[in-house]
């Protein structure tokens, strides 16, 4: 199969990228159009991700085009941005027709479940890996930024925090455990759900927001020195799943919440006031700490204790 041929049957022939709201020219040419109303800004961003660095390979080629989109994704529900479209640069070692269906399915349905279009890409010989650029758009001046926590704001997460990293020894094959507790950490790993529509709820009221990636830790680490801010975090107030706590145990579920990666969960500060008309809404928020005057980030335990983890071990914790 030549990439012509390729690219059609994979890909432009998706339902995906059959076009839509937004997207005035798809796949064929030699760039994509894409319409921005006025008033709007588009938000753009690029992940890559390189088999044996940033998944296991081989792994199951449905689950990796789903989590890939969702990974991209995530950075929009970050910015409370409002998806567009996508684009997927795939370097195959082969073409191996079975793969790149399975891939294309996975890939498909996040794009549906995140209303995202496929308008174009890349094709290229050579080591697996993926990069895709996902568009959305947002009304000038509200998206949310790193930039902007305030002493005084709520510290905040959208879900539980960890599972992906509780998973991550069931996705290596390290450990192993019944059903009941591998299925939900497994799809937390592999089918990460981008908080978009609480990105979008957030436009206006969160001060700040990111999606954690690396832990929650360090991404408020990202906040502290954007903001030019402290964050105190409260150990005892981490959301985790009992899935988790039950898989590793307290002490390690609460390490997975505070510094596992490949979560994708939002974290934003927000004004105190904010909070009860969105929990009002039907939102699902965790209050995890606050902000303060000063600059990186803090945990402290139930009486108020600084057990922020040594420095020495735990750089990227400090700003
Ligand atoms: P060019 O040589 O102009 O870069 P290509 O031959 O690489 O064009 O691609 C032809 C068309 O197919 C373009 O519209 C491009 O965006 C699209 N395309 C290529 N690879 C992919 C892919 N993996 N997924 C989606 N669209 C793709
Ligand atoms: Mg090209």
């Amino acid at each position: 199969m030549g990439e012509f041929e390729l690219i059609r049957n994979f890909f432009a022939a998706a339902p995906c990228a059959q076009g839509g709201v937004g997207v005035a020219l798809g796949i064929g040419d030699d760039c994509a159009l894409l319409d921005v109303p006025f008033g709007e800004q588009m938000a753009i961003s690029t992940d890559t991700l390189v088999a044996g660095v940033h998944f296991a390979d081989p792994c199951d080629p449905f689950l990796l085009g789903q989590r890939a989109l969702a990974v991209a994704a995530s950075d929009l529900a970050a910015m409370g941005a409002t998806p567009l479209a996508f684009t997927l640069a795939l370097t195959l070692p082969t073409v191996e027709a079975g793969w790149l269906e399975a891939f294309a399915r996975g890939l498909n349905l996040m794009a549906q479940a995140c209303d995202l279009r496929l308008v174009g890409g890349d094709t290229t010989r050579g080591p697996l890996s993926l990069t895709l650029t996902v568009f959305g758009r947002v009304p000038k001046g509200l998206a949310l930024s790193r930039s902007g926590a305030r002493p005084g704001d709520l510290v905040c997460v959208g879900a539980e925090l960890g599972n992906a990293a509780g998973a991550l020894p069931l996705v290596l094959n390290q450990r192993s455990t019944t059903p009941d507790i591998a299925q939900p950490l497994l799809a937390h790993y592999w089918s990460p759900t981008p908080q978009l529509a609480l990105g979008q709820a957030l436009r206006g009221k969160a001060t700040s927001a990111l999606d954690i990636s690396d832990g929650l830790l360090a991404d408020c680490g990202h906040i502290a020195r954007a903001s030019k801010v402290g964050l105190q975090i409260d150990n005892h107030r981490l959301p985790m799943s009992l899935a988790l706590q039950t898989f590793l145990g307290k002490a390690d579920a609460q390490r997975a919440a505070l510094s596992g990666g490949d979560d994708y969960v939002l974290a934003f500060t927000l004004p105190g006031a904010e909070l009860p008309a969105l929990l009002a809404a039907g939102w699902t928020i965790y209050v995890v700490g606050r902000v303060i005057e000063g600059l990186g980030v803090y945990l402290l335990d139930e009486a108020g204790q600084d057990i922020t983890p040594d420095q020495r071990g735990y750089q990227h914790f400090h700003a």
